[in-house]
C-alpha cells in the first residue's frame, strides 16, 4: 500500500507536495519521494528511505523548481534489501519524458517484463510502478516520438489498461500538446483510490485520499473513474475520459482499516462507513444474547465502530487505551517479553476502564491473530469480569494480490479453524467469553455487493493465476520479515 499526491499550479509545487504528502503518511512509512518538471523542461527527483520529513529535507524541497510535480510514500517493509532506495517512487523515463508514481499491485509482472524486453526495455527496480511507466512510454512512443496529443494519451492509456492487470491508481506528469500536464488513471475496477480537485487559483491536485486536498485548500471535484483517465492543466477544466467500462470494485479494506477516517471515498466519509459497520456488528453481537458494561475501541481505526456499537446497544463507550503516536517500529525487538513491552509502548491501557467490567473490545480486523492475542492478554491482566472481542470485518481468509501486503493463506487466522467453528475456537484459544466477526453478508450490506472483498471471500475480481500468485508472494518474502501486524491505522 502506498499514497501519492500530484499538483499542477501557477507557482512552485514542491512545498505543497511536501505538506500534502504528510497527510498520507499512514499509507507508507518506508520511503518517500518527490519529483517536479522544472521550467527548463528537466525532471527533478529526490527519493529516500524513511518518513516524509526525514526523507525529503527542506533544503531539497526549497531547491526543487517546477509548477507540476508528484510525490509518493511507500508502505513499510522490514528487512531492507539492496536496492530498496531505488525501488522508491516516483520513477522517470527519458523517452518520452514521464514522471510517474502509483499505488496498487500489478499482477502480471512476468508477462509485462517479457513483452517489454521484446521491445528492448528493461525493468531495473523491484517496483511494479516502473513496469507501468515503461508500458505507458512504449505505447506513447509507438504512436509518435514526441509532441503527444490528448488523443495519443487516451489511446496509450487504453492500450496500457489492456496490457497491465491488477490494481493500479497512477499519477504522472508529462508534456501533452506541448504543455506540462498532470494526469491520473485508475485500473478498470478502480480497486485503489484516487481523487482530484481544484483550488481558487486554478491549480489542480490529485491524491490517494481526499484529506490531502482538504489540508491544502482544494475542493474535491471527483474521484478518478474506474478505468478512467483525468487530464489536468491550470485554469482549464478537467478532461475526464472513461476508457474501460468494467464494474467498479473498490477495496473494502481501505474503508475498514487503511484510509483516514476523515477521507471521503466514492461511498462517503470513511468514518461513516466504519460507523455503519459498527451498527451492523452490534446487531449481530446482540443476537448472541450477551450483555456488557463497557465498549472499548482499539485505537485508532476502531473508534467510529465502537461508538456506533455503544449507541446501538446503549452501553457506555470509554477510551481504554492511550496510544503513543511517537513510538517506532517494534518488530526488531528480540523476544516475547520485549514484544509485550512493545505493545504497551504503543497502547497503554487504563486499568479502571477494564477492572471488574464486562468489556466489548472492538478492533478492525484479525489477520494472523498475534496482535489480538497480545491485546487480550494485556486486557486480561487488568482483571475484567468478561472480555468479548468484536471485529468489524469478517476473518481475513485469503491473501490480497491488489496492493495490501498480507501473509500467505496458511498464516492467516482463518486457516487455523473451520469457518463454522472459528469464533468459538478462537474465543477458547484467547480465553475470552466470545469472539464476533461481522458476517460477510453484514459487510456486503454496508459496502455494497460490488466492493472488492476478496481477502474475506476469495472472490478475486481480477483473476490471479498460480504463476502470478507465486511471483507476488515470492517478491514479498524477498523483502524480508515483516512486523507481525500491519501498521495500526492513522497516526
Ligand atoms: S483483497 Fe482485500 S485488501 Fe485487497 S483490494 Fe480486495 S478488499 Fe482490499
Amino acid at each position: 500500500m502506498c499514497g501519492f499526491v500530484g499538483l499542477i499550479a501557477h507557482s512552485e509545487v514542491a512545498p505543497m507536495l511536501f505538506v500534502g504528502l504528510q497527510t498520507l503518511q499512514h499509507r507508507g512509512q518506508d520511503a518517500a519521494g518527490i519529483g517536479t518538471l522544472g521550467p527548463d523542461g528537466r525532471f527533478h527527483l529526490h527519493k529516500e528511505m524513511g518518513m516524509v520529513v526525514q526523507a525529503l529535507p527542506l533544503e531539497v524541497i526549497e531547491r526543487m523548481p517546477g509548477t507540476a510535480g508528484i510525490a509518493h510514500v511507500r508502505y513499510p517493509t522490514a528487512g531492507v534489501g539492496i536496492g530498496d532506495r531505488e525501488d522508491a517512487q516516483p520513477f522517470v523515463t527519458r523517452r518520452p519524458g514521464i514522471l510517474a508514481a502509483h499505488n496498487g499491485n500489478v499482477t502480471n509482472i512476468p508477462d509485462l517484463e517479457a513483452s517489454l524486453r521484446g521491445a528492448g526495455l528493461r525493468i531495473l527496480s523491484n517496483c511494479d510502478s516502473e513496469a507501468i511507466l515503461l508500458v505507458l512510454a512504449e505505447e506513447l512512443t509507438a504512436l509518435r516520438g514526441a509532441r503527444h496529443t490528448t488523443e495519443d494519451l487516451v489511446l496509450a492509456v487504453d492500450r496500457l489498461m489492456r496490457r497491465v492487470r491488477g490494481a493500479y491508481s497512477v499519477v504522472a506528469v508529462l508534456e501533452i500538446e506541448d504543455a506540462p500536464t498532470l494526469i491520473a488513471f485508475r485500473d478498470p475496477h478502480g480497486i485503489r483510490p484516487a481523487v482530484y480537485g481544484k483550488d481558487s487559483t486554478g491549480a489542480w491536485m490529485v491524491a490517494s485520499e481526499s484529506v490531502a486536498l482538504d489540508v491544502l485548500g482544494f475542493e474535491v471535484e471527483g474521484h478518478v473513474p474506474a478505468g478512467g483517465l483525468v487530464i489536468l492543466r491550470p485554469d482549464q477544466p478537467a478532461v475526464v475520459r472513461r476508457i474501460r467500462h468494467d464494474a467498479a470494485h473498490h477495496c473494502v479494506f481501505e474503508r475498514i482499516y487503511f484510509a483516514r477516517p476523515d477521507s471521503r471515498m466514492e461511498d462517503g466519509r470513511v468514518a461513516s462507513v466504519r460507523w455503519a459497520l459498527g451498527e451492523r456488528l452490534a446487531e449481530e453481537w446482540k443476537r448472541k444474547g450477551f450483555e456488557a458494561d463497557v465498549v472499548v475501541a482499539v485505537p485508532d481505526t476502531s473508534r467510529d465502530a465502537a461508538q456506533a456499537i455503544s449507541e446501538k446497544l446503549g452501553i457506555p463507550n470509554r477510551e481504554g487505551f492511550i496510544k503513543n503516536r511517537y513510538s517506532g517500529r517494534t518488530f526488531i525487538m528480540p523476544n516475547q517479553a520485549t514484544r509485550e513491552n512493545a505493545l504497551r509502548l504503543k497502547l497503554n491501557p487504563m486499568r479502571e476502564v477494564f477492572e471488574g467490567k464486562r468489556v466489548i473490545l472492538v478492533d478492525d480486523s484479525i489477520v494472523r491473530g498475534s496482535t489480538v492475542r497480545r491485546l487480550v492478554d494485556l486486557v486480561k491482566s487488568l482483571a475484567p469480569k468478561e472480555v468479548h472481542v468484536a471485529i468489524f470485518s469478517p476473518p481475513v481468509a485469503h491473501p490480497c494480490f491488489y496492493g495490501i501486503d498480507m501473509p500467505t493463506r496458511d498464516e492467516l487466522i482463518a486457516a487455523k479453524f473451520a469457518p463454522e467453528h472459528l469464533e468459538e475456537r478462537l474465543a477458547t484459544e484467547l480465553g475470552v467469553r466470545s469472539v464476533t466477526f461481522i458476517s460477510a453478508e453484514g459487510l456486503a450490506a454496508v459496502a455494497g455487493k460490488r466492493a472488492c472483498m476478496a481477502c474475506f471471500t476469495g472472490d478475486y475480481v481480477v483473476p490471479v493465476d498460480s504463476e502470478e500468485r507465486a511471483f507476488i508472494l515470492k517478491n514479498r518474502s524477498a523483502q524480508g520479515p515483516r512486523s507481525t501486524a500491519m501498521p495500526r491505522g492513522v497516526p
